[in-house]
């Protein structure tokens, strides 16, 4: 079944194009064409030079809280029954989650390029939060778009974003969401190239930002690598992590692909269930097309009109997956699932009580999945789950569908 034992050159990948086999590319209007070589160019250049590699590794120290712990969850464990479940803690970094890792980093690339205006899309509120902390610590100007109705859903990430100087710009479009909030940064980055950068969320869009977000986020399995030997003198039998645009998936995947022995699961949004506009599988439910500048999976009708989507986590909820996942999923080397709304709310009060961590809605998604694997496998088996961010800004809605779900 698995081609995870095909051999495979990890480094090869995007080609000079941008592309994943058939996925990713760069598919905007011609005024975007050249910041995004410009961009190119001062990644690849930033990514040679050992002042930047020492000043971004500095600050993800310092300022971001790196490198977080790998932490065996001992009670899930035994509650299991199975292997060994250990979780990698991106939810102890600054501002929450593992987000930080690539807004800080764009933001010392933006400033290296000597660009200080910077433009973020946000849909929780969480990416524009990590680029607001992260703008603010480097003395940048920060404008972060995000829908009219997610400003309502996340008033306190609103707030948030505004406390640390942030400019946060509601989008009427629409649907007032993630994706019209995506449409009005890239209009305003066509229309302030020379001044602006656009820092994106996610391993998603158009080249370079999957590839240069995805090694943003590379950290998480080069350090869960070196953890996991020190602890257990060996690697982890199965990787699982969250799938939304695919960024902390990719992360920790990424130096683990060439291991023809561990198996990797992204997990995706299957919110009601499998139903049109009830989730955000694209894999259970999407097929090729381009949107945004990307071409992956998509979650689309026959005439290739972007589909509604739904799930409980805010961060998982968009109908396209990074390029990277697509390509990885035709070859059989990353696997993909989806958990459900309902496993999600079950499994944040099991590991909240059990484990003394409340995770994020969006990495609970990995756990319902890292469970359901660890119950598959003998005690003398480890799995890795990535828990991507903390689940403080999920407690009152959790607490509504809780409320609402007992009837009273
Ligand atoms: C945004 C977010 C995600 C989803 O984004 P990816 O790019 O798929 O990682 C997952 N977990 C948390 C905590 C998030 O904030």
């Amino acid at each position: 079944m698995s081609a995870s034992t095909a051999p495979l050159d990890r480094t090869s990948l995007p080609d000079a194009a941008g592309h994943f086999g058939r996925y990713g590319g760069v598919y905007v209007p011609e005024t975007l064409m050249t910041a995004l070589q410009e961009l190119e160019q001062a990644y690849l250049r930033a990514r040679e030079d050992p002042a930047f590699r020492e000043e971004l590794r500095h600050h993800l120290k310092e300022f971001a809280g790196r490198p977080t712990e790998l932490c065996l969850a001992s009670r899930l464990t035994e509650h299991v029954g199975g292997a060994k479940i250990y979780l990698k803690r991106e939810d102890l970094l600054h501002t929450g989650a593992h987000k930080i890792n690539n807004a800080l980093a764009q933001a010392l690339l933006a400033k290296r390029m000597g660009k200080k205006r910077i433009i973020a899309e946000t849909g929780a509120g969480q990416h524009g939060v990590a680029t607001a902390a992260a703008c603010a610590k480097f003395g940048l100007e920060c404008v972060v778009y995000m829908g009219a109705h997610d400003m309502e859903r996340q008033a306190l990430n609103v707030f948030r974003m505004r406390l640390m100087g942030a400019e946060v710009r509601g989008v009427e479009a629409g649907q007032k969401t993630l994706k019209e909030a995506i449409n009005e940064a890239m209009r305003d980055w066509v229309t302030n190239v020379r001044s602006t950068h656009y820092i994106l969320g996610t391993a998603y869009g158009s080249h370079p930002y999957p590839m240069m977000v995805r090694d943003f986020h590379r950290v998480i399995g080069q350090e869960a690598r070196e953890q996991m030997l020190a602890r257990e003198g060996r690697l982890p039998d199965e990787l699982v992590a969250c799938v939304g645009g695919g960024s902390n998936a990719i992360g920790l995947f990424f130096d683990f692909l060439e291991e023809p022995g561990i198996r990797m699961f992204g997990v995706e949004a299957g919110g009601h269930g499998i139903q049109r506009g009830e989730h955000a599988a694209r894999f259970a439910g999407g097929r090729l097309g381009v949107l945004q500048g990307c071409k992956t999976f998509i979650l689309q009708d026959a005439d290739g009109q972007i589909e509604l989507t739904h799930s409980v986590s805010a961060g998982l909820d968009y109908a396209a997956v990074g390029p990277e996942h697509a390509f990885y999923r035709d070859r059989g080397r990353i696997e993909f699932a989806y958990a459900t709304d309902d496993e999600v709310l079950e499994t944040f009060q099991l590991c909240s009580r059990l484990e003394g961590i409340i995770p994020a809605l969006e990495s609970t998604h990995a756990l319902v999945h890292g469970i359901k694997r660890a119950r598959e496998l003998a005690p003398d088996k480890i799995v890795l789950i990535n828990l991507s961010g903390r689940g403080d800004k999920d407690v009152q809605q959790v607490q509504k569908l809780l409320t609402a779900q007992n009837g009273s």
